[in-house]
Formats: structure tokens, sequence, C-alpha cells
């Protein structure tokens, strides 16, 4: 059956290839966004499609649609775009779960929120399993995104315990493949280009803390599944890369795959960055089957490509 999807955020990274997939699966789809980090370069090989609809929207303003289900991705991830207007991010996250909780009540939707390992803060655990509460700064300079994502997972679960609308909510780890911005700040987009530049790698800290990247199309393969389980699976689930290794050693792999010249910057860590993000994927891998399937390498060098093409470097 041909579904009604609405997907804000679309024209980001993610939303772009979540888009993608899910007219592919022969769904039609709503793409809102208001381009603050997504671009309609992203798109462009979707706009002929007749069953693919373009929406300029901000999130955090009322929106209706005829719906069947709603995946809510609006919101900027890179922590150089969160906070370089943390009150707007904080909105974003908070009245766009509001705005898109209201709308899948009164239209009968199914809503996904893209949630983030960023609710764990700065963990002490590790891995991290789902029933661990998190270590989150309130007042630090990532407080911004991570207690604005911190309260969609909770008026996720409010409607869902209040007026039965039928929730998902999926905690994504570190995520990274093709239409990444370039200048988006995370840490393969930046190693790649200056990789591909022979510029120096920003390694912020000592490059020991340690991150777990997961390739695009398996995150996506892993969201579409998650949503369409039984209405009684609700999450929160994490989804990521269970394998994690210091920021250092993604650089060294980096330089090995596109035989850079670069060397190594080493300048100082930002405020409260997590020292760990390592996903304990029991759950999902229980509830859908999911793990990753593409190697670091391969994944790496499908975004080295794509960074290639679209930089003509
Ligand atoms: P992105 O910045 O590429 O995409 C976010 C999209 O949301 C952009 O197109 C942006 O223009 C749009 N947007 C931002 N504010 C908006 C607003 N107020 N109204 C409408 N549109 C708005 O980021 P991404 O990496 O594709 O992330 C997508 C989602 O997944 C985000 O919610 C993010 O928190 C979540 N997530 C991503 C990762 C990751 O590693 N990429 C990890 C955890 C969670
Ligand atoms: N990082 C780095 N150099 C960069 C960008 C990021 O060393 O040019 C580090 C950053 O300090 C963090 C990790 O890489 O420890 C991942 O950063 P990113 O911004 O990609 O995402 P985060 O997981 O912190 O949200």
């Amino acid at each position: 059956m041909r579904k009604r999807i609405l997907v804000t955020g679309g024209a980001g990274f993610i939303g772009s290839h979540l888009c993608e997939k899910l007219l592919a699966n022969g769904h039609e789809v709503f793409c809102l966004d208001n381009y603050f980090t997504g671009q309609k370069d992203n798109l462009l090989h979707l706009i002929n499609n007749p069953y693919f609809e373009l929406i300029r929207h901000d999130v955090t303003m009322p929106f209706y649609i005829e719906a069947d289900e709603i995946y809510n991705l609006a919101c900027p991830a890179s922590p150089v775009h969160y906070q370089h207007n943390g009150i707007k991010t904080i909105k974003t996250s908070v009245m766009g779960a509001i705005n898109m909780l209201g709308l899948a009540k009164r239209v009968k939707a199914k809503v996904l929120q893209a949630s983030t390992s960023e609710v764990y803060g700065n963990p002490t655990t590790h891995p991290h399993p789902e029933s661990y509460w998190g270590n989150v700064n309130p007042v630090g300079s990532r407080a911004c995104y991570d207690e604005g994502k911190r309260c969609a997972e909770a008026l996720f679960v409010n409607y869902h315990k209040q007026n039965n609308v039928k929730i998902k909510i999926l905690r994504i780890f570190n995520t990274y493949g093709p239409r990444m911005h370039p200048n988006d700040g995370r840490v393969v987009s930046n190693f790649i280009v200056q990789a591909l530049q022979n510029k120096n790698i920003t390694i912020y800290g000592d490059g020991s803390h340690t991150r777990s990247f997961c390739y695009v199309d398996d995150v996506v393969n892993g969201m579409v599944d998650f949503m369409n389980t039984d209405d009684s699976i609700t999450g929160p689930v994490n989804i990521g890369s269970p394998s994690d290794f210091p920021i250092i050693e993604l650089a060294k792999k980096i330089i090995e795959i596109t035989n850079s010249k670069s060397e190594f910057t080493f300048l100082s860590l930002p405020e409260d960055d997590p020292a760990t993000r390592n996903p304990d994927i029991s759950l999902i891998k229980k509830t859908i089957s999911w793990q990753p399937k593409t190697s670091l390498e391969e994944g790496l060098t499908n975004t080295i490509n794509y960074f290639k093409k679209t930089l003509k470097l």
C-alpha cells in the first residue's frame, strides 16, 4: 500500500537518504525543511518524481497535512551548527516535537523521533544500554541539543500515554556518509575534506576520545524497519555501530584511504565533549534483527568518493 509519509529535516544528510528510500519503497513523500543545514542539492535527483513534494517550512510553527507516518528529523545535528543559535535549537527540538505530535494525534499518524546518543551525555557506562539515564550537563554548551532531545523524548512518551499517539523513539549514534555538508564541522566530513586538500587534520584534544561510526544506509534501513514494527513497540531503541575507536585512528584511516600528505594539528577539546560513545545494540538486534552491514573501509571510501566529486578534488 502506498503510504503518505512526512519527513521533517528531509533536505539534510540523513533525511535526504530517508526520502530516497521511502520513494524507492513506493510511498508518497512530503519533505519539510527550512534549509538551515540542509540543501536542495541533496534532493535534486528526486524532484521530478510525482510522488515527492518539497515544503519550505519551519517545524517550530504548526503544520497540517494528511499523513500516515511522520519521521521527525528536523534539527541541526553538528555541534557547530546546533550551538550557533542554542535557543533556536531548543525551540526546534521541543516545539518541533509538540507540532509533529499534535499533527500525529490529529490525523492518527505514527510518528518516529530521530533522537540521539547525546541523551546519554558523557556516559559512565560502556557500552550504553537504553536503560542508562545519562550524564548530561544541563547548563553546558551542548545542553541546547542534549536537553532539547531529552525533552522531545519525554513529550513523545507523554503523548503516547495520554493520547494514544503511536510513537517510535530511535537513539541514533554517530552516522556518516555521502551528503554530509563539507562545512558541517563533524569529524568525518572535516577529516575527509582536510585529507583530500592535504591540509592539517584538526584533532581536538589528544585524539583519544572514542566514537563509533555507522554508515547512513544501515541507519536508514533500521529507521524504516523500526517504523514498521508493531504499535506496542515504542522504544527508545539505540541504533549505531557497536565498535568504537579513538578519533586519531579515524584520522589515520582516512589519511591511508585518501593517500593524503596531511599531518595532525592538535587543538583544544570543546567543552563537555563526551569521552566515549558506544551503543549497546542488543535491543534493536532483538526487535528488528538489525546490525550494521557496511564496513568502515567501504563506507569511508563511498564518502570520500562523494566529496571528491562534489568538491571537484
Ligand atoms: P542535518 O543537519 O544534515 O539535517 C537536519 C535537517 O533539519 C536539515 O535539512 C535542516 O535544514 C533541517 N532543520 C533544522 N532546523 C529546522 C527547523 N526548525 N525546521 C525545519 N527544518 C529544520 O543533520 P542529520 O545528520 O541529517 O541529522 C538528522 C536528524 O538525526 C537530527 O534530528 C539529528 O539530531 C539526528 N541525529 C543525527 C546523528 C548523526 O550522526 N548524523 C546522530 C544522532 C541523531
Ligand atoms: N573532532 C575532532 N576534530 C574535528 C571534529 C571533531 O577531533 O575536526 C572530535 C570531537 O572533539 C569529538 C569527535 O571528534 O570528540 C566527534 O565529533 P563530532 O562533532 O563529529 O560529533 P559528536 O559525536 O561530538 O557530536
